[in-house]
């Protein structure tokens, strides 16, 4: 799950990281006397959940009170990657004198929290990483002991080269890595953490994903959560029990179990094809289950044929059969269905399809191979 800067920043302020005065508005009317409040100038940053805000103009200095309200309504109701800007913040302008990054990931290789960083920071920070990746300073931490101080220390010495700066910086790492195991991220990011003017270190911008596998202990997060800031398919499938992720093909895949729906995708692309989406239906799969997932995969227009590849073994292939022909009598389908059902009921299953527009397979890489010709790949 995905939180705004704003939001962020609320939390790094409670841990005593140093944040710059701000306030946040989702009418342009709102934000001219907020801006008197902090004073001019002002910058106004739209808050999506998506990066590379500044890139595409969601990030604008002001230096006329005047302007204030007509430069938030500009970026108020902006399309930034597909998502719309329903809130800015209107935030105190700083003296920058450099710009460093820092953020804290799981590494997969070492299965242990990495903090990463560098004095390269900015906007640039996905090209430094692909062009110069040496740039970027990498220190494991073990998860037993934390991330020790000499550590923090020794990575604040290699970006600044002062000890003074070396300390401020092991301080707001240490805070990092410490919200970071307490709120359960998958990742906290400084971009960029700045040096002022008066020579201490500011976090202007932040970043923060927390993990979902650990919603269960973190109810504050249902209040945090902006649904209407993420994926609209991505909400309405996890409010049906169902995972869903979109992606950029057009074999649109109905599976159950993550590991099958891997393999799925897997098997698409080795036959030449590329899927549109992951979706895991999970354990049992009511018939409506079924309605919900056609409909999501059906809202994206590249989508040209959908395959449904079943395991049943809790999950009942006839169940998943009624649900197509369901899905099929309230809309009209216009892209051909493929459909492997395999395991619990299977038999009923091929009866309930017997006559309808599905087209059946009996192996899985069959099934692929008919899906990929279909929405016009290669197989
Ligand atoms: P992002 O593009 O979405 O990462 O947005 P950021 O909040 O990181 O801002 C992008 C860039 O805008 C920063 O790297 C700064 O160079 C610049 N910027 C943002 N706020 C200020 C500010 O208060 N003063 C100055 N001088 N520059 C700013
Ligand atoms: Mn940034």
């Amino acid at each position: 799950m995905k939180i705004h800067e704003y939001q962020a920043k609320e939390i790094f302020a409670a841990y005593g990281i140093p944040v710059p005065r701000e306030r946040v508005a989702s009418k342009p009317s709102e934000t001219a006397s907020l801006a008197r409040e902090l004073g001019m100038p002002v910058v106004i940053k739209a808050q999506v959940l998506v990066g590379g805000r500044g890139k595409a103009g969601g990030v604008k200095k002001v230096e006329s009170p005047d302007q204030v309200e007509a430069v938030a309504g500009s970026i108020l109701g902006m399309d930034i990657k597909g998502l719309k800007v329903n809130k800015v913040l209107v935030s105190e302008c700083v003296d920058i004198k450099g710009e460093a990054y820092v953020g804290i990931i799981v590494d997969r290789a070492t299965r242990a929290p990495v903090l990463m960083a560098s004095s390269a920071g900015g906007v640039e920070i996905e090209e430094v990483a692909k062009a110069t990746p040496e740039k970027i300073l990498k220190v494991a931490i073990d998860p037993a002991a934390g991330l020790l101080g000499f550590q923090a220390r020794n990575a604040g010495m290699a970006l600044y080269g002062d000890a003074k700066l070396a300390r401020e910086f092991a301080g707001i790492a240490q805070k990092l890595y410490r919200i970071f195991v307490q709120k359960d991220c998958s990742l906290i990011e400084i971009n960029p953490l700045v040096k002022l003017g008066s020579g201490s270190l500011l976090a202007l911008d932040a970043k923060i994903n927390f993990d979902d596998n650990a919603d269960f202990r973190h109810k504050e997060w249902d209040e945090m959560r902006d649904l209407s800031a993420e994926e609209p398919t991505e909400v309405e499938a996890k409010a049906a029990g169902l995972t869903y992720i979109k992606l950029s093909g057009n074999v649109g895949c109905v599976v159950n179990g993550a590991g099958l729906a891997m393999a799925t995708m897997d098997l698409i692309k080795r036959y030449g094809g590329e899927p549109a989406n992951f979706l895991d239906v999970g354990g049992s799969s009511s018939p409506e289950k079924m309605v919900t997932a056609m409909r999501i995969i059906l809202s994206d227009p590249n989508v040209k044929a959908i395959l449904i590849n079943i395991f049943g073994g809790i999950t009942r292939c006839d169940d998943i059969a009624t649900g197509l022909l369901h899905a099929q009598e309230r809309a009209e389908i216009k892209v051909p269905l493929v459909a492997r059902l395999t395991g619990t009921n299977a038999e009923k299953a091929r009866e309930i399809l017997k006559g309808s527009a599905v087209t059946p397979a009996e192996t899985m890489s069959e099934a692929v191979r008919k899906a990929v010709s279909l929405a016009g790949g290669v197989a």
